[in-house]
This record gives C-alpha cells, structure tokens and sequence, in this order.
C-alpha cells in the first residue's frame, strides 16, 4: 500500500512546523539511505532548518563510494544526535532495530517520520510516508520536496541519483520503472555528474577488494539441489578476509552482485563477518522465483522480495544450514 493522501499531509506540516531536524537512517548505510537522507537534509537546510544527521552502526565512516556527495557536512556522530529531538526523521529504515545505538531516540523525539519503501515497515513513526511501490527511499523524499514546493538543485539530486541508481541496480531490477527513468530524466537535466557517481558506486574498488575478491569466490559454494531444485550458492568473507586484506565491512557490499550472476542458483547468499560485533550479517539475492524478503523476516531480518538480509548470532555452518531449511521450504513464485 502506498502512502495516502493524509500521510503526505502530515508529513509537509511537520517539516514545517519544527526549525531543527534529526536525520537517521538504517545502520551500515547504503546508497539509497545515505542519498535521501543527505538529499532532504539539503533541502531543509537551503530552507533555513538547522540540520544533524547521523546513523547508529560503527564505524562511522562514509563508505568510499559515496566520500564525494555533497551533504556530507550534516553528517555528525551518533551520540550528537539530541537525546530528546523535536522532530526525527527516519529514511530507508523498515523498524526501529535498524536504526541500531540511535533506536531509542525513536521514544525520545517529540515527532517521528518515517520515509520509507520496504514492505516489511512497520510504521513506527507518529507520521509515516511509506511507498513500497517506490523503486528507493530517495524518490519519496523528492515526492516530498515537491509537495513542499522546494527546488530539486543540482546539489540534492546527486544523492538522490545516487539512492535511484543504488536501489534499482543502475536501472537493471524490476522495481525499475517508466518513472524511475522520468525521474533519473530530471535528476540528469540538473546538470549532475551521473557518470562519476555511477563510477564510484560500481566501477571503483581498491585493488585489495579485487585480490578478496577472487578469494571469496574461489571458496565458493554450489549447491544445485538447494531452493527446491532451483539452486543455491553461497560465500563467505571472514573476519580473517577483512583484515588480511584491509578492508571494512562496507567496502564488501558487491560481492554479492559477483556471486548472484551464477546461473545454477536462484538464490545467492553472502555470509558476513562483522567485525564490530562479532555477528554474521547475512545478505540474500534471489532472481525473481523466490521471496526472500519473507525468508529473511522469519529469520528475524527483512528487506525487499528479491533483496533481503538478517543478522545471525550462529556460526556460519548453522547459519547456513537454518537458511538452506528455510529456502527448502518456501513457496516458488510465478516468473
Ligand atoms: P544487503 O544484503 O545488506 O544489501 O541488504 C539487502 C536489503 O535487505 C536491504 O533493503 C536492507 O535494508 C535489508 N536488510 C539487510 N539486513 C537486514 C536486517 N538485519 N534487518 C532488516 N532488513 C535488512
Ligand atoms: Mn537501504
Ligand atoms: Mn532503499
């Protein structure tokens, strides 16, 4: 379901009933979470509201695709978002535990919006926008700016490109649509230079991640009989592949893009180390004959139906074994 009319409502009177703002977004911020956050962030700012925005998962560290954005100077530390905010506002984030140390300001803060697209939301805001049938967070937010009557400059529609391009796979996933492409027209017509954020979205890596990179996959693991019989392959990177080959958690988000195009298996998964707790974070890709968005949220995760992850407590070979249980068992989608 689509946001109604009310909720849009809300939303414009509470953005403009409060001159400071608190942004979050989920923890381990990708594309779309840090480009509509920044971009709304933008937006408000060039309006006269004092901006901080923030997410609660360490490092606190901008991923290297995104260090070129502009907005990045609303970014403050976690624990410099106010305890009590007026107003907080939430991007990319379906429920509270993915807003990770800053969850508790969602009790704390006097009004909470939720801008959001996936369909496992659970509207924990006291006003929600949630567009499940949006291709990404930020094509709300510019929804938003235009019902605000604010202008989409050159400076927010580079991250909120970056969050469009990010979500739909530079335009490949079904989730794109005609007007996907009549918004990408009017981010480009600002003048943006798209081709340097898709660059280093997609195309720039440091060398190490190439080396991880062959690592990873040569260790691979195909299991055709997996999903049902429609196959399964799944890889992990290690708390000893991070740090043999210096790379954060954030810098391994693509190796799933590597393994997915295997075409034995519907369903690809990477199991990731996380060196800041300890934890497996889980990431699952499926071609289209699986839901894995429903497979992730019974495994205490969620996301989206083809694009979904969870976070593990088990070792790897017990993660792997409850997952492979769970692919067995659920229903195949009509392609
Ligand atoms: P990832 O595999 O990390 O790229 O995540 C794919 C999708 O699943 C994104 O939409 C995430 O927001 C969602 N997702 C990943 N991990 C979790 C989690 N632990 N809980 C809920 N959603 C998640
Ligand atoms: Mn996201
Ligand atoms: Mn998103």
């Amino acid at each position: 379901m689509t946001a109604a009319e009310d909720d849009w409502t809300e939303a414009v009177r509470l953005l403009s009933s409060y001159d400071e703002v608190a942004l979050v977004c989920h923890v381990g911020p990708d594309g779309d979470a840090l480009g509509s956050m920044l971009a709304l962030g933008l937006a408000l700012r060039a309006r006269g509201t004092k901006v901080r925005a923030s997410w609660g998962s360490e490092p606190f560290e901008v991923p290297a695709a995104y260090s070129s954005l502009p907005g990045l100077d609303l970014l403050v530390e976690a624990e410099q978002i106010p305890e009590a905010p007026g107003l907080l506002i939430a991007f990319d984030t379906g429920s509270t535990d993915r807003l990770g140390s800053l969850a508790d300001r969602v009790e704390t803060a006097n009004d909470v919006l939720v801008i959001d697209h996936h369909v496992t939301n659970t509207r924990f805001g006291t006003v929600n926008v949630v567009d499940e049938r949006a291709a990404a967070t930020a094509v709300v937010v510019v929804e938003l700016l235009d019902r605000m009557g604010l202008p989409l400059t050159a400076e927010i529609a580079a991250p909120v490109y970056t969050g469009l391009v990010t979500d739909t796979g530079s335009f490949k996933y079904a989730a794109t649509t005609p007007e996907v492409h009549v918004l990408a027209a009017r981010l480009l017509a600002t003048g943006i230079r798209h081709d340097i954020i898709s660059r280093d979205i997609w195309d720039t890596a440091p060398f190490a991640y190439v080396q991880l990179l062959g690592a990873v996959c040569s260790r691979a693991v195909l299991e055709p009989a997996e999903v049902g019989g429609l196959g399964l392959v799944w890889a992990t990177v290690t708390g000893e592949d991070l740090e043999r080959f210096g790379l954060a958690l954030s810098d391994v988000e693509g190796v799933i893009d590597v393994l997915r195009t295997s075409g034995e298996a519907e369903v690809a998964v990477v199991v990731k180390s996380d060196p800041a707790d300890g934890l497996l974070k889980v990431s699952t890709r499926s071609k289209g004959a699986v839901d894995v968005g429903a497979v992730c949220a019974a495994l205490g995760g969620g996301g989206h139906r083809f694009a979904a992850g969870y976070t593990s407590a088990d070792d790897t070979g017990t993660t792997i074994a409850r997952l492979r249980a769970a692919l067995a068992t659920t229903p195949h989608l009509p392609v």
